[in-house]
């Protein structure tokens, strides 16, 4: 990995010599990159192309999202909930959730990121599963649906899908959410169960479900995704 300054701030790249015929650039985290290159590409050339590309490289390096380190995650927020996490080093996995006192131990035998990454996820996507299933129950009694399967994935531009069968698909990662807009997804996928389409009939009837149907909306459109966190 070597370093240097664009624009006034550090960043370390790294250089991968293979089978191709042009240099690439490719962003990794907010200060870091790759540069691939033909096998016999002399340094001069590579440090040629970053210069030429150190504006682009400056400008779109901001949009790239920091990679996460699991271990450093101080709390997770759950449905508005702050839950303090706390890890530990010790032999066998595992993830226990006290929700009296709003903690998460995560108990881990890897200190690998890609570990602790799996292992939190492991036990929250359960959890997720059981909280949407509880919530979907009272809807369910409140305002008289009936459904299907109820399953959660890890689709990361939906939120949740509704079947031609009545199954109901869900992001698990929505329990990140406030409540009010969790909510609103489960209410909008359950409408669905009734309105196939989004005609103003489905939209007259999701506002009866939720008043704040429209900035709800809104908001899962602008922010969403800015809450998932694997
Ligand atoms: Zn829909």
């Amino acid at each position: 990995m070597a370093t240097i300054y664009l624009g006034q701030k550090k960043y370390s790249y790294s250089i991968i010599r293979k089978p191709i015929s042009s240099l690439r650039l490719r962003l990794k985290t907010p200060r870091s990159f790759i540069v691939s290159c033909p096998r016999l590409t002399p340094e001069f050339v590579i440090n040629r192309f970053i210069k030429k590309n150190q504006n682009w490289i400056v400008i779109h390096s901001q949009k790239v999202p920091a990679k996460k380190i699991y271990k450093n995650l101080k709390n997770l927020v759950i449905l508005g909930e702050e839950y303090q996490l706390q890890f530990v080093k010790t032999q066998r996995d595992s993830v226990i959730v006290s929700v009296l006192d709003k903690k998460i131990y995560v108990n881990i035998s890897k200190d690998s990121n890609k570990h602790i990454k799996l292992v939190l996820e492991k036990k929250l996507r359960p959890l997720a599963l059981k909280i949407i299933k509880q919530e979907l129950e009272l809807f369910a009694k409140k305002y008289g649906f009936s459904y299907g399967n109820v399953v959660v994935r890890n689709q990361s531009s939906r939120f949740g899908s509704c079947s031609s069968r009545g199954n109901l698909n869900f992001n698990w990662q929505i329990i990140f959410f406030p409540l009010d807009k969790f909510r609103h997804i489960l209410l909008h996928e359950l409408n669905h169960l009734k309105i196939k389409n989004h005609s103003s009939v489905f939209w007259n009837q999701l506002v009866i479900y939720d008043p704040n149907c429209k900035p709800n909306n809104l908001w899962l459109k602008k922010e969403g995704t800015k809450y998932f966190l694997f």
